[in-house]
């Protein structure tokens, strides 16, 4: 395809050597390789002025065909790594670009001993082209949230009183998988109560049951044509207790008045400190302690980071969380996450689940 060719020589343009090796080892690069060729399974990709290849073994030959088109694909029988450096030798490169970032030290360790090409570190050189997203991409993104808001909308009336958070999570990530979605974006995360102030809380360890008066929230995704939604709702069981209406008005106001700041040319910081300062003024400062959003695409988490330390401007055609929340320990916590597509202008919200009150679930 296009998109892919134009893609590989962006990369060459971007990188100070002859050549460009990603090498997918049980998931440990699968985007880069997805991006640059359409090809979701384990190889070895090196790209230079000669064009591609794939190097992958027999268990992935056909579906290699099938996912590219016209790209060489080297049925390697031994070890990779050996193929690859014949590939490199073959070809008379000299110096070969490697991401950093995704490499194990293993594999550069026993590549460099085969000699006759130098390997070069840039930290992830596709990740800054994986930045902007183009029209295809961000259709695929809007896809990925419309998925997840739908699947949302049908899981509300079925929440129970006495259900498990790993059963409530089990049952999200079901009607997720029952539309044309590729699957889950991420383990689908839900916790109630106490936990909800728990931000990497995984509901299978000791499932708490819902019950009334808890705090509930649920951060999910779908993944579309490869595209990763992420999209966080905290919903009360029963009439909201304590503080929870309170900290859900600020964190509401914060995440508004966020999206209101987006647009091209702002530095990410600037968007973070807009939520930060807003959660500050209302007197809970110490209890939002991480960045306000990040990247999505092939990946949950990528570039741009909405953070505090992060002074590049936006661009457009960047998409991004936008995701404050406060967290009381001990009482619970209100995250709501949208995704946004960043212009000029302002920016375009894709993830579309009401979020205006905090509703009441539950029977
Ligand atoms: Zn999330
Ligand atoms: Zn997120």
């Amino acid at each position: 395809m296009k998109e892919y060719g134009n893609r590989q020589q962006a990369l060459l343009e971007s990188i100070e050597g002859d050549a460009y090796l990603a090498v997918n080892h049980e998931g440990s690069d699968s985007a880069t390789i997805r991006y640059l060729t359409g090809f979701t399974g384990e190889a070895a990709l090196l790209l230079s002025k000669h064009g591609a290849v794939l190097l992958t073994d027999s268990r992935y030959t056909e579906q290699a065909k099938g996912e590219t088109e016209a790209l060489p694909i080297e049925e390697d029988r031994g070890w990779r790594l050996k193929a690859t450096a014949e590939a490199i030798s073959a070809r008379g490169l000299e110096r070969i670009v490697f991401p950093s970032a995704r490499a194990s030290f293993y594999w550069v360790d026993e590549m460099r001993k085969f000699g006759g090409f130098t390997l070069v570190p840039e930290r992830d050189p596709v990740a800054a082209l994986r930045r902007t997203k183009s029209p295809e991409e961000v259709a695929c993104l809007k896809k990925a949230a419309a998925i997840a808001d739908e699947a949302f909308a049908s899981l509300i009336p079925e929440l129970r009183v006495g259900m498990s958070e790993a059963e409530a999570a089990l049952r999200l990530e079901v009607l997720i998988r029952e539309t044309d979605a590729e699957g889950i974006a991420f383990d689908v995360n839900c916790s109630t109560g106490a936990n909800t102030a728990l931000n990497h809380y995984n509901p299978s360890l000791d499932p708490r049951p819902l019950v009334k008066g808890d705090l509930l929230l649920f951060d999910f995704g779908a993944c579309y044509g490869g595209y990763r939604s992420d999209i966080t709702r905290t919903v009360s069981v029963g009439k909201p207790q304590g503080r929870a209406r309170e900290i859900y008005d600020i964190v509401l106001r914060a995440n508004l008045a966020a999206i209101e700041a987006v647009r091209s040319g702002k530095p990410a910081s600037e968007i973070d400190a807009v939520a930060r300062d807003l959660i500050a003024e209302a007197g809970y400062a110490d209890f939002f302690g991480h960045g306000l959003g990040h990247g999505i695409g092939l990946e949950v988490h990528e570039a741009p980071g909405l953070t505090p330390q992060n002074n590049d401007p936006l661009e457009a055609g960047m998409v991004a969380t936008i995701e404050p929340g406060i967290y009381l320990p001990g009482f619970g916590g209100v995250r709501i996450e949208d995704d946004v597509v960043v212009g000029p202008n302002g920016c375009e919200v894709i993830t579309g689940f009401p979020k205006h009150d905090l509703i009441e679930v539950g029977r």
